[in-house]
């Protein structure tokens, strides 16, 4: 069994940690995450430790950035477990795990933002206008304090995983990014620590998302579907739920996050869709 991973809580320390190891040409993985650690998370560890082999280094944060929630969203109710996510992180192998505070993150005087222009105009961007400012400039300030050799992103967030490719080539920052596949619950669901918000209710409604996928890509697989018929058949789909709502579906070029008018195989949809006040989102390549 591998032992316990160090914990590092301050940038500096983690700086200085990283640039003994940069110093030694070490690989470094990087797997940023907010905690509450689940299966999906623990995919992206394995994925790190698969880049950088047996000799390099897996770093985990867990951060539950404020920059990325808007006020009206669910900060300071977002499920934590620091001891158990320690207990996954040393079961997964993983070296160090970076868990800093607000004030080290974010200290008086803070006043530097990084800001994407293009791929976060749509969907999470159009629906939490914040949002994307506050990851890319947690990531950002991530990757200087980690300096990673490569970072791994789940394809669960799909969009951000195509803002962050963006920001690594906009700003220079010397790493390779990997978007790592969605891992789902028997249902279809794709896991995610806000899933625990869910009632039983909701939870039994909530594999509708996978439907809505499965439902667009049997249609587009022999022939191309105008977008809204899709976003139609989607909305019906979702509304035979009680406890839904159905926030925006998308159907986009994977790369340049385009919408697509008529959508044929290798499209992606992204959708969100509320139970409650609970929003979960979800997306596929058809
Ligand atoms: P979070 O803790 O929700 O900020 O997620 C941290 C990282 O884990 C992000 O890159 C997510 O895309 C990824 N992730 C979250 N859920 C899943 C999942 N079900 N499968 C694969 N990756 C995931």
């Amino acid at each position: 069994m591998p032992g316990p991973a160090r914990i590092v809580r301050t940038a500096a320390a983690m700086q200085r940690l990283a640039k003994e190891w940069q110093a030694k040409k070490l690989g470094v993985g990087f797997v940023p995450t907010m905690g509450y650690l689940h299966a999906g998370h623990v995919s992206l560890m394995q994925r790190a430790r698969k880049a950088v082999g047996a000799k390099g280094l897996v770093v985990v944060s867990i951060y539950v950035n404020p920059t990325q929630f808007a006020p009206t969203e669910d900060l300071s109710k977002y499920p934590r477990d620091f001891a158990r996510d320690k207990k996954m992180c040393a079961d997964a192998g993983v070296d160090v795990i970076f868990a800093p505070t607000d004030k080290e993150m974010y200290p008086e005087g803070f006043s530097t933002y990084v800001i994407e222009e293009k791929l976060s105009r749509s969907m999470e961007g159009a629906s939490r206008p914040t949002h994307f400012r506050g990851v890319t400039t947690v990531v950002a300030k991530l990757f200087n304090m980690v300096l990673p050799t490569v970072a791994i992103f789940g394809a669960k967030d799909f969009q951000q995983a195509a803002i962050v490719k963006q920001m690594v080539r906009d700003l220079n920052f010397p790493l390779r990014i990997i978007v790592a596949p969605i891992w789902r619950e028997a249902d279809g669901l794709a896991m995610s620590s806000r899933n625990k918000y869910l009632s039983p209710a909701q939870r039994s409604q909530a594999g509708v998302l996978w439907l809505a996928l499965e439902q667009a890509k049997t249609a587009v697989a022999k022939r191309a579907v105008p977008a809204a018929q899709l976003t139609k058949m989607t909305s019906w789909l979702i509304s035979t739920q009680s406890e839904t709502r159905l926030d925006y579906v998308e159907f986009f070029d994977p790369e340049t996050l385009a919408p697509e008018k008529l959508v044929r195989r290798g499209t992606q949809m992204a959708l969100a869709v509320f139970f409650g006040k609970t929003r979960l989102i979800d997306n596929a390549k058809l």
